[in-house]
């Protein structure tokens, strides 16, 4: 039987993860927790002018974290040449900035 605690948390510090905006947020270790649908939004907005943008994954090898959903280990990738950690299902984490960071990469990319 697998057992799943409604609130999820932080993949590195097992905080439990706060509500922030759109995403969570782990308030020790400064992580964020985000839907793929709501990470390319945001990498959309930060383009000038706004348009339509994919996300490219590259991959990464480190050892995976497990997704403070349903505790599958993720993917590690790189999105804007910054590590990340995904979960096919429930998101992408982020360490601190570096949410920042791909989103500063992104608009630089395309600029
Ligand atoms: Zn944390
Ligand atoms: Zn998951």
């Amino acid at each position: 039987m697998i057992y799943r605690d409604e609130r999820e948390q932080c993949p590195r510090c097992s905080t439990e993860l706060i509500d922030a905006r759109a995403a969570r947020g782990c308030s020790t270790c400064g992580g964020l927790w985000i839907g793929v649908g709501d990470v390319q939004e945001m990498v959309q907005q930060m383009q000038t002018p706004q348009r339509p943008m994919e996300l490219t994954f590259e991959i990464d090898q480190r050892t995976a974290l497990a997704c403070p959903s349903c505790k599958d280990p993720m993917r590690t990738l790189n999105l804007y040449g910054v590590p990340i950690d995904s979960c096919v299902k429930h998101g992408i984490w982020f360490d601190a900035k570096e949410f920042a960071t791909v989103l500063w990469m992104s608009a630089k990319r395309t600029a």
